[in-house]
This record gives C-alpha cells, sequence and structure tokens, in this order.
C-alpha cells in the first residue's frame, strides 16, 4: 500500500521485534502501520509520500494509558489531605451523584486532549457514578469520539453508599454498551467499581450478566489496607479472593491497583490471566501503597500503566505516570535496577496493550497494527542531547517535547498543538460546567474559591 505520511525520527522505539531502530521511519497509510525500517529504507520505497519529522527526535508507539476515571475530570485538585476511602465519600462520591451526560462530555473532551499532549492514544476508563438514570457514562465516548482518541469504556458501578435498584445499574451497563459498538474507535468492558463497592447482590447480578454477554471486566483490586480488612470482615475472604469466589474472574479482568495482594492473591491473579493496571501517581497521592510490579510480572501478569483519575493524580499526564512508576519501584526497593526505563516504557505501550486484550492492534510499531504512534520533537530542552533514546523520554521528556500523534492515522496533535480542536475552547468550556458541578454537588467546602483566605 503507498504510504500517505512518513513518520521519520532519530530513534524509532518500536516495542516490537524490530527494537529500536537508530534513523528509523514508520510509513501510514489506510490508519495502519505500512511499513518500519530505517529511514533511507522507507523514503526509497514511499518517495511520494510527505514527510513529518528528521534525523532527530524520537518515535513511539502511542501510550496506552491502561486506568482512569473520566468522571473525575471537572474536580481535579481536592482532597489532597484525604485517603482512599475518605476521597470516595467526600470528593469523587458527591460529585458522582450529580454529573450529567453533558459534562461527562465536555469533561471528557478536555482530558482527552490533555492525554493526547502527553502521548497517549488508547485509555481505559472507569466512569463511575451514581446520578441513576441519566446514562451519564455514556457522555465519556462522545467526547472521546469527538476528540478522535481510542478508548475503552466501562461504567464503574457501586451501591453501597449510594443505593439504587440492581436494575439501574444493569440497565447502564447495556447503554453504555450499545452506545460502544456504535463507535468508530471506542470498545467497552463492564465495570465493576469495587468487589466491595458493591452490595452483594449487585456483584452477583453483573458477574451473571458479564458471563451472559461475554463481556471483559474493567475493576479495582486491593488498592488499600482498609479494603482487605473489611473485605475479611464481611466475608472472611479478601477481594481477590472473593472476586474469585462469585466468578467475576471467570472472565478477562483488567484491575486497578493490586497493592495489597499477598501470594495467595499473586497465584490466583495469575491463574485467572487478571492483568493489573499500575497507577504510581495516584497510590503516592492516597498514600495507598506500592504496588509490587515485579511479584506481579514474574508470575506471568501483564502490568500497564494508569494515570488513574483527574480527582486522584492529579493530571493526565502520562509521561509523569510513566517516570514515576519507574521511581517509586527504585525507591521502594532501594534498588535502581528495579523499574529501568525500558520496562516503563513495554509498560506503558505493549504491555498495557496486552493488558487489555488489545496487543493484535496497537502498543507496538509492526507492519499491519493500526498506525498509532508519537512523535517527540528534538528541538526543545528535554531532547536536546539524547545518549540514551529510553531514558531520555522517560527521565527527561515533557509533554512540551510532543510534536505529533496519530490515532488510526489520524493526526490529532501537529507540531505540538492539538490539529481539530482548539485547546482554549474545550479550557473555557469546561469552567462553567465544574463550578455547576461542585455547587450542585455541594463541595465548596473543599473549593479555596468559596473558603475566605
Ligand atoms: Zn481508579
Amino acid at each position: 500500500m503507498e504510504a500517505e505520511v512518513v513518520v521519520r525520527g532519530g530513534h524509532v522505539l518500536t516495542m516490537g521485534p524490530a527494537g529500536t531502530i537508530t534513523d528509523g521511519a514508520v510509513a501510514i497509510g489506510g490508519g495502519g502501520i505500512v511499513a518500519v525500517g530505517p529511514a533511507a529504507e522507507v523514503l526509497a520505497a514511499h518517495p511520494a509520500a510527505p514527510v513529518v519529522g528528521g534525523d532527530e527526535g524520537i518515535v513511539t508507539p502511542g501510550f496506552v494509558n491502561a486506568h482512569t476515571h473520566l468522571s473525575e475530570a471537572l474536580v481535579p485538585g481536592m482532597g489532597e489531605d484525604m485517603t482512599l476511602f475518605e476521597w470516595g465519600a467526600r470528593v469523587v462520591g458527591r460529585a458522582g451523584m450529580h454529573i450529567t451526560r453533558e459534562m461527562a462530555r465536555v469533561g471528557t473532551r478536555l482530558k482527552a486532549a490533555e492525554m493526547l499532549l502527553s502521548g497517549v492514544t488508547t485509555v481505559n476508563d472507569m466512569f463511575c457514578h451514581t446520578n441513576m438514570g441519566t446514562f451519564a457514562s455514556l457522555g465519556a465516548i462522545d467526547g472521546l469520539e469527538d476528540i478522535g482518541l481510542r478508548g475503552v469504556v466501562s461504567f464503574g458501578a457501586e451501591d453501597v453508599l449510594d443505593p439504587h435498584p440492581v436494575a439501574a445499574f444493569l440497565e447502564e451497563h447495556e447503554a453504555l454498551a450499545d452506545h460502544a459498538a456504535g463507535a468508530r474507535l471506542v470498545g467497552y468492558r463492564m465495570g465493576v467499581g469495587t468487589v466491595l463497592g458493591q452490595t452483594d447482590p449487585l456483584l452477583e447480578a453483573s458477574v451473571d450478566l458479564a458471563r451472559r454477554r461475554g463481556w471483559s471486566v474493567h475493576t479495582h483490586l486491593a488498592e488499600v489496607r482498609e479494603e482487605v480488612v473489611q473485605a475479611r470482615l464481611r466475608w472472611s475472604r479478601d477481594t481477590v479472593e472473593r472476586a474469585l469466589d462469585v466468578g467475576l474472574l471467570d472472565v478477562p479482568v483488567i484491575a486497578g491497583h493490586c497493592i495489597w495482594v499477598g501470594r495467595v492473591d499473586v497465584g490466583i491473579l495469575a491463574d485467572r490471566g487478571v492483568a493489573a493496571a499500575h497507577n504510581p501517581v495516584a497510590n503516592m497521592i492516597l498514600a495507598s501503597g506500592v504496588c509490587p510490579v515485579g511479584e506481579l510480572q514474574g508470575a506471568g501478569i501483564p502490568v500497564g500503566i494508569g494515570t488513574d483519575g483527574a480527582a486522584s493524580n492529579d493530571s493526565q499526564n502520562m509521561l509523569e505516570a510513566i517516570k514515576a512508576a519507574a521511581l517509586l519501584q527504585k525507591v521502594h526497593r532501594l534498588d535502581p535496577r528495579a523499574l529501568t526505563a525500558p520496562e516503563a516504557l513495554r509498560m506503558a505501550t505493549i504491555e498495557g496493550a496486552r493488558a487489555l486484550g488489545l496487543d493484535d492492534r496497537i502498543g507496538s510499531l509492526e507492519v499491519g497494527k493500526r498506525a498509532d504512534l508519537v512523535r517527540f520533537h528534538g528541538r526543545g530542552i528535554g531532547l536536546a542531547t539524547v545518549h540514551d533514546p529510553c531514558q531520555q523520554l522517560v527521565y527527561c521528556a515533557s509533554p512540551a517535547d510532543v510534536s505529533d500523534v496519530w490515532v488510526d492515522g489520524r493526526a490529532l496533535v501537529r507540531d505540538g498543538a492539538l490539529a481539530e480542536v482548539r485547546l482554549s475552547d474545550l479550557v473555557a468550556g469546561s469552567r462553567p460546567l465544574a463550578d455547576e458541578l461542585v455547587t450542585r454537588a455541594g463541595m465548596q467546602d473543599l473549593s479555596c474559591r468559596a473558603r475566605p483566605s
């Protein structure tokens, strides 16, 4: 196939069998990758195609943000002094009772832009709310489709703190799945907010629905110690064991966190083919703990990297999450080899894709895969001197170094700016809805705008 564009870089990190190519190029055609190799060869094979980039900069597969909550897009920057359960009740739980589908669409557009500008091309989202009957989670698909980001959506149902009929949650799972079926680049998983956050009737009905419909699941597991303790008090089992007992692990599962897991839990997760999403920044801000990444990987569990939601990170800057993933393991283990830059980049690309069961389509630069890729320019401070491209990207690069981003062959970022929408419009559009949400939810006590200085 004739290429529509050739993307060239001083280093092409394919994350695939071709490894790292010095002065390499990737040819894009029909939304897919049609050639990868040394620049001289790719340019010679596609002489008519326009070329983006040169013999400087770095080209990588688009990052896979393995876990976030677009439901938190409008409430960042609050509650930094809370642990997970306090934060759940006082920040996201309150906002989730009042968020609307339009707030979801507008917030998703804003955060999708932030992700794109840090190199993300696929996001695995769990939209959490209890404003039942509004089908607010469908707004996440509307926003992703507006912006053009690839995604997997789920509705993170929980009914312990804010009870509603079980049927209302199942109805939203079905509606979100139907809406995703009509989307161009958005897939679906069934969401289970947390095992502990669901009543037994909702959890059992959700498992039954996922099995009958053949749905994969997105959940959280073993995020904080309180979760393990409360689960043992409730079922005499921790949440991993409870998930196994109730049949939740009978379908493909990606689970956020997997921090408070013992040897038995790791064995269960590996045996059931569960994938993990590691969210180092959120784990640090909520003081949740440190994911045993090496132990999970050693057991054969795919581990991706996520930002987690905009209320527990609080940015959606994937480059920051990748750097934090490496740093947190190093300092926790007191071992600078605990998680290296190449390993962190693999987790953010091909391992994240594998965790989502999408590695046949995305996650590496290989002929036949979809054209999701990022070009980091070499004009700025971040990549001014490149001795080792992996270390340079993980420890030195920032969104200011992101030049161009393609999703499914479509250029959504060009020369460092959004190509199809104005960032200033996204920002201006989000502010009134963020204020409205905070007011409706009665969260002014958490906002300095309502507090006397
Ligand atoms: Zn989460």
